[in-house]
Formats: structure tokens, C-alpha cells, sequence
């Protein structure tokens, strides 16, 4: 490895793109309050000020269509005009401190007191109390959160970007930022992603070192300050490479892939509004997974059956001829809905979970079941079950789903067909699949579960990657009991696992015979350029290998070579 080849800084990527160029650092320095009359009327109105810039900036967003960023910034002026900020500093006020020190003492004491508590999503906006508590600081010292004008493109460090600094950056001006602060899932890291501007965050000593240029790269979290010619060089030639790739892929977007003369539908996996407006941009066929139990997380209780119909109405009506497959929601083993308070269990993952905890809240499944079928009025929605390990869990959903439809019929409401299918997340449906199989419309194998249960493998431990591997010859043969048996009942068969956005695994897919694939929206033309890219003779190979190998490693060494590249 050459000198240059080492980054000066390493960060986390938050954000994919290569930028390379002059750098603009933004320095915020510490405002100090002189005395105020009368702190309670000042904070009062400063707090209204900045609660009704964050508003707007929310509408100005929300009307671009970056939904996940909007709601950062609404969460946060509701925040700005919520009474415990300037009862927290009067509090301090009247306890002796001056009005400085009385509000660096309130946010430090509120942050830590959000942080502390047990809701995760309470806990969560710990970080945006601080961040507004700033704003209100700086509206009452006069300063103005100026926003950063630049003269010519470039790359901007900070020790750290608010929300709304992050919101309001041009990205016709920011080549790219890195910040000493934040990780991959900050709320300026969703920020910058929405905007499409490459990010890098978390990386040390930023300001100290005070570089005149840089190049980062989005993906890898490399970041070097003053970078030399030759790694100037580099990232400019892996943004050419990323840009010629691209146009490959724009050429495919709104195709219809196809192997041999076999259609391979390429769906999204979505998880709320914002995903949906991306699959669209990518001309999806539709979505195959929607990670419905997001709308159920990180908030203090369920979301309505009104809110959810919103939701699978935006999925159905964003496609003419696709459809969008409704997981109901997969609640508990890494995703807790504290709401429910289902008890701590020692295996999560092999506890309550997914389809077997529904009867315990008939409400909620029901609720979902009936959002869903209401949204059926505006485009093709499938609904599909996660976590079923025996026909008696699925049949007990499908006479829900009868007795739900036979409800809403009755009240006259407007209904298309809705197929329901099983997700084969557990073995014992993969190994069963050809007697399940008359009693299901569709299969999607959800290889990041399939691969968990059948390899015991926590998904979740970085340390056992090796072993929670979808190629391993074991999984692969699940998967093709499952193809097997679609094809022989005439049932379809998809992939929604993160498998399927693989290109090696995508072409092993279709080589078994799986005609559908449900990939994140940025892999959709990627892997529909890779399935046009093959020859369909490839399969015999695939299916040598995948009947003879013996790990993982062997399948990947076997067939990546083999598998063209857009
Ligand atoms: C899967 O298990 O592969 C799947 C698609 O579901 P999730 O990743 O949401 O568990
Ligand atoms: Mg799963």
C-alpha cells in the first residue's frame, strides 16, 4: 500500500458521493448572553422566533419532497416552544446563576435528562434539545444563524452541522462536508443523504489540522486534508469511475430486466415516504418489501389506522402496474416497540416476534390489515406475514384478513384483490415449502432472517459475519426448495433479503428460478443491469456449484468471476 493510499483521517460514511476541492471551515463561536430585564419574556420570544424558522425550513423541505428530514426539523421546532426550556433556565435563574451560565446549565441538565430515559425515542431528541437550546442562545445574544455563503464549490468542515445548518446547505455549492461530530444514523447524516451531498462525519481533529483542500468519500469514510497530487488523482478517477457506472445504470432505469427469456421483476424495499419517492426515481417495479413496523417504532404509540392508510396509499398509488407488497409489521428481536411492553426476553430473536405476537393485539393486526386493505382502492397491494414457522400461524392471518375484508364489504368500501403471501424467514417453511405452497399466492424469502436461523448466527454480531453469509450452500438450497415448489404450484417467488441487492447473489437468484427481486432503491438499476447482463447459460453453472460446494467462500470464488459486470 502506497503512503498516499492511507487516509489522513478515517470517519464513517454517511453519506455516498466523492468530493474533492477547496475547503471552507465553519467555526461557531460561543455566544455569551449579557444580562437580561426580563429573561422569562426574552427566552419566551426568542424560543417562538426559532421554533417558527425551523417551521419554515420543515414546509420548505417537506415541500422538496425530503420527508425523513422534514420531520428532524419539525420534532424540532415543536422542541423550540415546548415550556420546559424556559422554565429549566428560570429555574437556574432564581437558584442564583446568572442568565449564561443559567442556560448552558439548562441544556446540559435537559440533554441529560432525555438521554436517561427509557422511551427510545424520548431519549433520542436529547441531542435536539441541545442543538435548539443553541439556536435560542444565539437569537437572544442577536447572532444570527447566518447561512454559509460560498464563492466557488466546495468542501466544508465543521466540528459539527445542526439539523438545520445541514437543511440549509446548497448543494449546487457543497461538493461534500465532514464534521468531527456525528455517526452514520445522526440526524445530519439522514440530512445530507436527502440532499444527495457526499458526508463524511466523525472525523478527528477536523479544525485542528486546518486543511486548505480535501477529498472525502461518502462510501468509505476516508477523509484527507491537503491531499497529495497522486490521491487528488485517485478520488477524481473514482468519481469518474462512479459516473460512468451511472450512466450505465440510467440507461436500464424504467427497463424491464430479463434472464434468457425469463422477466426478473426488480421491486424496492421501502420503509416509509422518503424511500417511496427514491424507488420512484429509480423506476422500481414496484416494492417488494415495505418494513411496515417502522411506522410503529421510535414513537410514543401506534400509528392510527387513518396514518397507516395515508402511508400504503402514497406506496399503492406511486405505481400504475406494479405492485407494493405490505409486510404487516415485524415487531420485536432488534425492533422493541416499548408501547407494547412485551417482556424482556433472554433470546429476542427467537422469541416474540413478527406473526407471533398478533393475537395478543388483535386491535393493532387488524388495524394494519384494515389500513392496508382500505389502500387496495388505489393501486395493487399484496400483503405478506414475516416470521411464520407453521400453516396454523399463516392461516390464522389469512381468516383475519377474510373477516376483515368481509367488514369493510359490508360497510361498502372500496377494495381491490389483495394476494397474501409468506415470508420464508424460518427453515421450517423453507423445508415445507411444497406442501405450504397451495395454501399461499406468493413466497419471499427474507434471506437476512433465513441466514440467521438456519446458519445460528446472530445477524446482529459484526463477529459472526463470517458465518451469516447467504451464500452458504444451506441457504442456497433452502432457497431453491422454496423456487421448486412456486414452480411447481404456480406460485411467485421472491427475494427481499439485503442478499438480493448482491449482484453475484442476484444472478444465483435467478438462476434457480426466483422471478422477483426486492432490492433498496439505490440497487434497483444496478441489479436490473446485471441481470441483462448475463448469459442465461450461467445457471447450470450456479447450480453445480451451489449443489456442491461446501461454504460460502467456495461459492463466491466459484461464481464471481462468471458473473458479468454492468
Ligand atoms: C429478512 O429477514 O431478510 C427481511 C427482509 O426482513 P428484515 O430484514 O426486515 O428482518
Ligand atoms: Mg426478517
Amino acid at each position: 500500500m502506497t503512503e498516499q493510499a492511507i487516509p489522513a483521517e478515517h470517519g464513517v460514511g454517511a453519506s455516498p458521493g466523492i468530493a474533492v476541492g477547496p475547503v471552507v471551515a465553519i467555526t461557531t463561536e460561543e455566544v455569551e448572553l449579557d444580562t437580561i430585564d426580563d429573561p422569562h419574556a426574552a427566552i419566551e420570544a426568542s424560543s417562538a422566533n426559532v421554533s417558527a424558522q425551523l417551521a419554515a425550513l420543515s414546509a420548505s423541505t417537506r415541500e422538496s419532497g425530503r420527508e425523513e428530514a422534514a420531520d428532524v426539523l419539525n420534532a424540532q421546532s415543536l422542541i423550540a416552544e415546548d415550556e420546559m426550556i424556559v422554565d429549566a433556565v428560570m429555574e437556574n435563574v432564581e437558584s442564583g446563576l446568572d442568565i449564561n451560565s443559567a442556560f448552558d446549565a439548562a441544556a446540559t441538565q435537559l440533554e441529560a435528562l432525555l438521554a436517561s430515559l427509557p422511551d427510545p425515542y424520548l431519549a433520542a431528541r436529547a441531542a435536539d434539545v441541545g442543538e435548539v437550546m443553541q439556536a435560542i442562545k444565539r437569537d437572544l445574544a442577536g447572532v444570527a444563524t447566518g447561512e454559509t455563503v460560498l464563492a466557488e464549490p466546495s468542501v466544508l468542515i465543521a466540528h459539527e452541522l445542526t439539523a438545520a445548518e445541514t437543511a440549509g446547505l446548497d448543494p449546487e455549492m457543497v461538493l461534500g462536508f465532514a464534521t468531527e461530530t456525528g455517526g452514520a444514523t445522526s440526524h445530519v447524516a439522514i440530512i445530507a443523504r436527502s440532499l444527495g451531498v457526499p458526508a463524511v462525519v466523525g472525523v478527528p481533529n477536523l479544525l485542528a489540522s486546518a486543511p486548505s483542500n480535501a477529498a472525502l468519500d461518502g462510501s468509505t469514510g476516508e477523509f484527507f486534508g491537503d491531499p497529495t497530487d497522486e490521491v487528488a488523482a485517485d478520488f477524481a478517477n473514482r468519481a469518474d469511475a462512479q459516473a460512468a457506472l451511472q450512466t450505465r445504470l440510467d440507461a436500464v432505469r424504467g427497463s424491464r430486466a430479463s434472464f434468457g427469456d425469463i422477466a426478473i421483476d426488480v421491486a424496492a424495499n421501502v420503509a416509509g415516504a422518503d424511500d417511496i419517492h427514491r424507488a420512484v426515481a429509480e423506476q422500481s417495479d414496484g416494492v417488494g418489501l415495505f418494513r411496515t413496523e417502522f411506522l410503529f417504532l421510535d414513537t410514543p404509540k401506534p400509528p392510527t389506522e387513518d396514518e397507516q392508510f395515508e402511508a400504503y396509499k402514497l406506496a399503492a398509488s406511486s405505481w400504475d402496474v406494479d405492485t407494493v407488497v405490505v409486510r404487516t409489521f415485524d415487531i420485536g428481536g432488534d425492533k422493541p416497540a416499548e408501547y407494547l411492553e412485551l417482556p424482556e426476553e433472554e433470546n429476542p430473536f427467537l422469541g416474540q416476534r413478527g406473526v407471533r405476537i398478533y393475537e395478543q393485539f388483535p386491535e393493532l393486526i387488524d388495524g394494519q390489515i384494515r389500513a392496508a386493505l382500505r389502500a387496495s382502492a388505489f393501486g395493487k397491494i399484496a400483503l405478506m406475514i414475516p416470521m411464520v414457522a407453521t400453516l396454523e400461524e399463516f392461516s390464522m392471518v389469512r381468516s383475519r384478513v377474510d373477516s376483515v375484508r368481509a367488514e369493510l364489504d359490508g360497510a361498502g368500501v372500496d377494495m381491490g384483490s389483495v394476494e397474501l403471501g409468506v415470508m420464508v424467514e424460518v427453515p421450517s417453511i423453507a423445508m415445507t415449502a411444497m406442501s405450504f405452497a397451495p395454501h399461499v399466492d406468493f413466497f419471499s424469502i427474507g434471506t437476512n432472517d433465513l441466514t440467521q436461523y438456519t446458519m445460528a448466527a446472530d445477524r446482529m454480531m459484526s463477529s459472526l459475519s463470517q458465518l451469516h453469509d447467504p451464500l452458504h450452500p444451506a441457504v442456497l438450497g433452502l432457497c431453491k426448495l422454496v423456487a421448486d415448489a412456486g414452480g411447481a404450484h404456480g406460485r411467485s417467488v421472491s427475494v427481499c433479503g439485503l442478499a438480493a441487492s448482491d449482484p453475484v447473489a442476484a444472478v444465483i437468484f435467478a438462476s434457480i428460478g426466483i422471478t422477483k427481486l426486492s432490492v433498496s432503491a439505490n440497487a434497483v438499476n444496478l441489479i436490473k443491469a446485471t441481470i441483462a447482463a448475463q448469459d442465461p447459460s450461467i445457471a447450470d453453472r450456479v447450480l453445480e456449484v451451489i449443489t456442491t460446494a461446501t461454504s460460502a467462500a467456495e461459492v463466491r470464488e466459484a461464481l464471481e468471476p462468471l458473473v458479468v459486470r454492468p
